[in-house]
């Protein structure tokens, strides 16, 4: 059968039996989900604009279960969707018809933890903030920070190669895994569940699987650099008259602040009014057009407040900065953080959201907010530029009250054109899931996208993971 809305044929993949699901209870006796009303919450994605099929769910408890799932589900050929904490932007993580959901929900065991080398090794199934909860008692930090990260899975992280708000100071996810284990297709455990962070041995086969999104294997457990952490943390936020400013102030904050500056993140005022008017979050700033949140964290806090000051000073003196606050105590650097951090949330209660996650050359970070004001006037009820600027990533967001086919013609290609024009990228860090799999020509060359069918085609012959998603369909 067709899925109508998004116009997609099912694959020949065989469907689910009463036999299957009793060779799954023998299994995994307790961990197998037939109840449509349970269902129904994996069924559906966090945005809720994709709905799948599923009449299975299983959530298995170690590797090995894992492992015998795939060699069974591949060998009757039965499609599969690895699903973590469901808070994917790009429709990767629930089923489009009826592949078998297997969800890392009850594999949330932390293995070891080494407090001299900062090195972490967890199950995948761990939610990235109990992570975070676990390794702070122990002054550490995880070295990724995301809105979501009250339900994501640290195994959906590495699948999607998470950004987020902590990348600018610790860098990608692809220098900070250290090895992971991934189940394949067919069943067989490989594992790389290196903790060394030197290691030249041959092709770096876990590099493969960080941003795969469950289309190459499924990740069952993660070893991850852990940074210390900084007992000074200061946020500053900063109201700003044009974007020139902006840009001037993130070379003024990258030389005087250096080695403590942790976030440089963007707002424009769309935000603040989204999370004022559903949120009921309050601005402390006069209203100007743009903010941006600044946080440093060092481990001297008369030092790093000190380097702040100065660098406070200069862009208030010099006319970069229309008005500005600073956080140094907890609660209050926490009600900063919200202003940016909830809006992803605000939005969903806006109207139907045209999500957009990309990267361009900082000097057209925001022109294409306004390109896209413009171009689409009162027939877009709200158009938001926000994101991670320090990384070159904007989220640029588009609402209407409800899905308009008409208006999603007016974004796109257009859009996908411009960012490709501009030597960008169409996906800085939700990956491409089953909404954007089809715009992977706009930034990857034809050569490129049949090499990655190759491996897919390598690792997964019989296409049984997470079908229809990352990449277009295989033309020789
Ligand atoms: P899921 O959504 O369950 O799955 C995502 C993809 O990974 C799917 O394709 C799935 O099949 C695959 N997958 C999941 N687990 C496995 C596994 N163990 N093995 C193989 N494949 C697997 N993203 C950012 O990068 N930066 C942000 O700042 C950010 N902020 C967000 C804020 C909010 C409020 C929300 C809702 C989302 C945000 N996201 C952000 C997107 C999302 O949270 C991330 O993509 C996250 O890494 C997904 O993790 P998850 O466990 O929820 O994975």
């Amino acid at each position: 059968f067709t899925h109508v809305r998004y116009n997609v044929q099912r694959l020949g993949f065989a469907a689910v039996t009463t036999e299957d699901i009793a060779f799954f209870n023998g299994l995994l006796p307790g961990s197998v989900v037939t109840d449509p009303d349970i269902l129904e919450a994996s069924n559906v994605d966090w945005l809720r604009t994709m709905r799948g099929r599923s009449q299975l769910l299983l959530r298995p408890r170690t590797t090995e279960e894992v492992s015998q799932i795939l060699r069974y589900c591949n060998s009757r050929n039965l499609a599969v969707n690895p699903q973590g904490g469901n808070t994917g932007l790009v429709g990767g993580s629930v089923p489009v018809f009826d592949e078998i959901i297997i969800s890392t929900v009850q594999m949330d065991n932390i293995i070891n933890f080494n407090s001299t080398t900062g090195v972490l090794t967890c199950e995948a199934g761990c939610i990235l903030e109990n992570l975070n909860n676990y390794l702070e008692e122990q002054d550490f930090i995880m070295p990724l920070d995301l809105g979501s990260k009250g339900s994501c899975h640290i195994g959906g992280n590495v699948s999607t190669n998470a950004g987020g708000l902590r990348l600018l100071r610790y860098g990608s996810l692809r220098g900070t895994v250290l090895g992971l284990e991934v189940v394949l297709a067919d069943g067989a455990i490989l594992n790389c569940l290196s903790s060394l962070r030197k290691d030249n041995t041959g092709y770096d086969l876990k590099q493969l699987f960080i941003g795969a999104e469950g289309t190459l294997g499924i990740i069952t457990a993660v070893s991850i650099l852990c940074p210390r952490k900084s007992p000074a943390v200061n946020v500053a936020l900063l109201g700003c008259d044009s974007f020139e400013k902006i840009l001037d102030i993130f070379k003024e904050s990258k030389s005087m602040l250096g080695e403590i500056l942790s976030a440089f993140e963007f707002l424009d005022y769309s935000c603040r009014e989204v999370v004022c008017e559903h949120l009921k979050l309050r601005n402390p700033l006069q209203e100007t057009p743009f903010y941006i949140l600044i946080e440093t964290s060092g481990s001297n806090d008369d030092h790093d407040q000190e380097k702040l000051s100065h660098f406070l000073e200069k862009v208030m003196t010099s006319g970069l900065v229309a008005d500005g606050t600073v956080a140094t105590e907890e609660n209050k650097i926490k009600a900063l953080w919200a202003l940016r951090e909830r809006i992803t949330e605000a939005l969903v209660h806006d109207g139907f959201v045209y999500k957009y996650d990309i990267s361009l050359p900082l000097e057209r970070f925001h022109e294409i907010v306004i390109d896209m004001r413009n171009r689409l006037g009162v027939r877009a009820k709200r158009v938001v530029g926000y994101g991670h600027l320090g990384d070159g990533n904007l989220h640029l967001n588009i609402v209407s009250p409800a899905f308009d086919q008409q208006l999603l013609d007016s974004i796109e290609p257009y859009l996908y054109e411009w960012i490709a024009q501009h030597c960008g990228s169409i996906s800085a860090e939700h990956g491409l899931g089953f909404k954007k799999k089809n715009c992977i020509y706009f930034s990857k060359s034809r050569a490129a996208v049949h090499m990655m069918q190759q491996m897919k085609a390598i690792l997964d012959p019989k296409g049984i993971l997470n079908p229809y998603k990352t990449l277009p369909a295989f033309t020789q």
